[in-house]
């Protein structure tokens, strides 16, 4: 085991291409390098480290931590590495034993089943506790009694915020979070942009802060209230006989700027496809989608095919348009079209 390797040696950051990395792994574990898959399953097969991969797993499923537990159970090298230098070790072998064959009837086949799943669980109903000041799911739709308000950001400088509603003339704000929803979607001149400020922070005296109440979501000038949290509150609209909200970044001034970070499943799934479908790491661009009602399958299929594409064009667009500082705008289209990463979107 290339337990006392340089730990660079394994990161895959450290290698410009896929095959770079997988030579420099062979050579780790094996020292040789530019075996064929099968040489690579016959090499693994004799190799302690797999045998002690096979102990470890115990025919179950594992996450890569539990797996780095297990494994220093049967091994003392592994164990007395520090736990990042775990992980990124058996992820260098994972890899080989990934690209790994075997001969089994006359057919080439994979030499272990080697399977990743990546769980991400989607942000919908994530809301910002204010006096805990702490991310927390939020239960349903409804008003909630706790100052409890959905997350935003901008997305051209990053700064976050929250999201409320007001009425007209009422000096609390409202944290329904199915109308607060509803209302940016609507671009209601009822929604409210919550700037949290820092309390020591001097501030000049035409930006005094307001305060927020904690138990009654009322907004006041008296700092000396209990309970209250310093705020700024934004509700930039047009201008017009029919005033809309402009989504300003209070920080950037760039209108139509800010989003809910509670992303759905559909957002988080067409982020995550165009990225294994505009990698120039991945020759075998396929996807399977499941969701449970028939309904969900739909729209998620439209919303998958429609997104992807028009991702992974402006990933590819930007790539190359930094990649090649100074090109005209009529070698655009040769140079998009030779650039690896977008073949998925290649007609
Ligand atoms: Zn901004």
């Amino acid at each position: 085991m290339p337990a006392h390797a340089d730990p660079q040696s394994w990161q895959p950051s450290a290698y410009a291409s896929p095959e770079d990395y997988l030579a420099a792994q062979q050579h780790l574990w094996l020292g040789t390098s530019g075996q064929d898959g099968l040489q690579l399953g016959m090499a693994l097969r004799q190799h302690r480290f797999t045998r002690c991969l096979l102990q470890a797993m115990g025919g179950r499923l594992l996450s890569l931590d539990q797996l780095a537990v297990q494994v220093c159970r049967y091994h003392q090298d592994f164990a007395a590495l520090p736990p990042e230098h775990q992980i990124g070790l058996l992820r260098s072998y994972l890899t080989l034993i990934s690209c790994a064959r075997q001969t089994v009837e006359g057919q080439e086949q994979p030499f272990l089943t080697c399977q990743t799943q990546l769980w991400v669980r989607e942000l919908r109903h994530l809301t910002y506790h204010l006096g805990d000041q702490e991310f927390r799911w939020s239960e349903g739709r409804g008003p909630s009694s706790e100052p409890v308000f959905p997350p935003l950001y901008c997305r051209d400088c990053g700064q976050p915020y929250l999201a409320a509603i007001q009425r007209e003339a009422d000096p609390h704000l409202l944290n329904d979070l199915g109308k607060v929803g509803q209302a940016f979607l609507d671009r209601s001149p009822r929604c409210r942009v919550i700037q949290l400020c820092e309390s020591a922070e001097p501030l000049p005296e035409s930006q005094k802060p307001t305060f927020l109440s904690l138990s009654d979501l009322r907004l006041t000038q008296d700092p000396a209230t209990p309970e209250t949290v310093p705020v700024s509150i934004h509700r930039d609209v047009s201008e017009g006989q029919k005033p809309t909200f402009l989504g300003r970044c209070p920080e950037c001034d760039n209108d139509d700027a800010l989003v809910y970070l509670a992303s759905r499943a559909a957002t988080l799934t067409s982020v995550l496809s165009s990225n294994i479908f505009g990698s120039e790491h991945n020759r075998d661009k396929k996807l399977l989608a499941f969701t449970d009602s028939v309904q969900d399958a739909s729209h998620l299929a439209f919303f998958l095919a429609s997104r992807t594409y028009r991702f992974s064009l402006r990933s590819a667009l930007q790539a190359v348009v930094q990649e090649q500082p100074g090109l005209p705008l009529s070698h655009l289209p040769k140079a998009m079209w030779d650039y690896k990463g977008m073949s998925c979107a290649r007609p």
